[in-house]
């Protein structure tokens, strides 16, 4: 999924679930942070590691239980691991979706690509659409909240 998609999701669940949009945009900036800038500087090979791996659960579920800031952050970052897995999957490359076993499973065949290489194979792809919808939910929610506030 495309970055500015993650934190779409990220705004659309703080207004649903009532949680911190500010901390469920950094849990769900962190996977692809963490790991395009670890991927980029040559220290991994994939740009799904540490950062996307369900192994930080043991890290996230503490977290989540620290308060309603590490709530935000863990399910942030979750929403991430889960939007990744789907449109891989979507996108007819499922054995990719086992980036969230590393370091203990690897995608037999990853795609490996850089973000910008990654960003225009990606356009026109099943799940670039799905994307749209997000943003469209995205646009209609900003658009109801509008018409709900009086008048300035
Ligand atoms: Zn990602």
């Amino acid at each position: 999924m495309l970055f500015p998609t993650h934190l779409a999701v990220a705004v659309l669940l703080g207004r649903r679930l009532r949680l911190s949009t500010a901390w469920l945009l950094v849990g769900a900036a962190l996977p692809d942070v963490v790991d395009k800038s670890l991927a980029t500087l040559g220290v991994v090979d994939l740009f799904h590691t540490v950062g996307h791996s369900g192994l930080l659960l043991v890290v996230a579920i503490p977290v989540a239980y620290a308060g309603r800031s590490g709530l935000a952050l863990a399910v942030g970052w979750g929403t991430h691991l889960l939007a990744d897995a789907f449109q891989i999957v979507l996108n007819g490359r499922p054995t990719d979706a086992l980036f969230l076993g590393w370091p203990l499973v690897v995608p037999p065949t990853p795609m490996a690509l850089p973000p910008l290489a990654f960003a225009r194979q990606y356009l026109w792809s099943p799940a670039f659409f799905v994307e749209l919808g997000i943003w469209a939910a995205l646009a209609a929610a900003v658009v109801a909240e509008r018409r709900r506030r009086p008048s300035e």
